[in-house]
C-alpha cells in the first residue's frame, strides 16, 4: 500500500520551517500532500492562490509532493485521499501541548490514522509564520526564513501600489 502522508496547515507564508519538515519527511512517504486548509473565519495575509503558488513553485521539481486545499476537517480529506499518515511539526512545548490533543482525538476517531511528528532543527525553532507576516506587511526583508528558492516578492499584492 502506498505511504501517503498529509502536512496540513495555513501556510501563511510557507517557512523554511516548513520546507525542512516537508523534505525531511520524503524518504519516510511515497506521497506527500501539503494541505492548505480554507477556514473562512481567518484573515490570510496571502490569498489561498498565492500560497498554493508558492508551495508549487517550490517543489515544482519533486514528484511525490503535491498541494491540495481543503474546507473541512483534515481527516476527511485523510480518506479522500487514501493517506494514513498526518505530518506535523514540533517546536517547542506549546507545539506539543497543542498538538497532543488534535492528534489524540483524531486517533480516538480514526484508529487507522497515524499522526507523525518531527522535531524543528534547532534553528528553527524561533520561525514562524506570523512573524515573517509581520516583517512582509512592513515591508522588511524576510529572507533568512523563508525557503532559499522562494522569491517572495513574486506572491506579494501590497495594497496602494
Ligand atoms: P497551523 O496554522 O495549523 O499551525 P502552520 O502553517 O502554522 O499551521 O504550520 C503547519 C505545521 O508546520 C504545524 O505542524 C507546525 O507545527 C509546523 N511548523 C510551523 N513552523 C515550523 C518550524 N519553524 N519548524 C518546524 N515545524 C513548523
Amino acid at each position: 500500500m502506498e505511504k501517503i502522508a498529509i502536512f496540513p496547515g495555513s501556510f501563511d507564508p510557507f517557512t523554511i520551517g516548513h520546507e525542512s519538515i516537508v523534505m525531511r519527511a520524503l524518504p519516510l512517504f511515497d506521497k506527500i500532500i501539503v494541505m492548505l486548509g480554507l477556514n473562512h473565519s481567518k484573515k490570510y495575509f496571502f490569498p489561498i492562490e498565492a500560497r498554493q503558488q508558492m508551495i508549487e513553485d517550490l517543489f515544482h521539481d519533486e514528484p511525490k509532493i503535491k498541494v491540495e486545499t481543503h474546507n473541512g476537517l483534515t481527516i476527511d480529506f485523510c480518506k479522500k485521499h487514501g493517506a494514513t499518515y498526518i505530518l506535523r511539526g514540533l517546536r517547542t512545548a506549546a507545539d506539543f501541548e497543542y498538538e497532543r490533543a488534535i492528534a489524540q482525538v483524531n486517533k480516538k476517531m480514526h484508529p487507522a490514522i497515524e499522526t507523525v511528528f518531527l522535531l524543528t532543527m534547532p534553528e528553527h525553532t524561533p520561525v514562524n509564520s506570523s512573524v515573517v507576516r509581520d516583517i512582509l506587511l512592513h515591508r522588511g526583508d524576510a529572507s533568512l526564513f523563508l525557503p532559499l528558492k522562494l522569491d517572495i516578492k513574486n506572491y506579494l499584492r501590497y495594497e496602494n501600489e
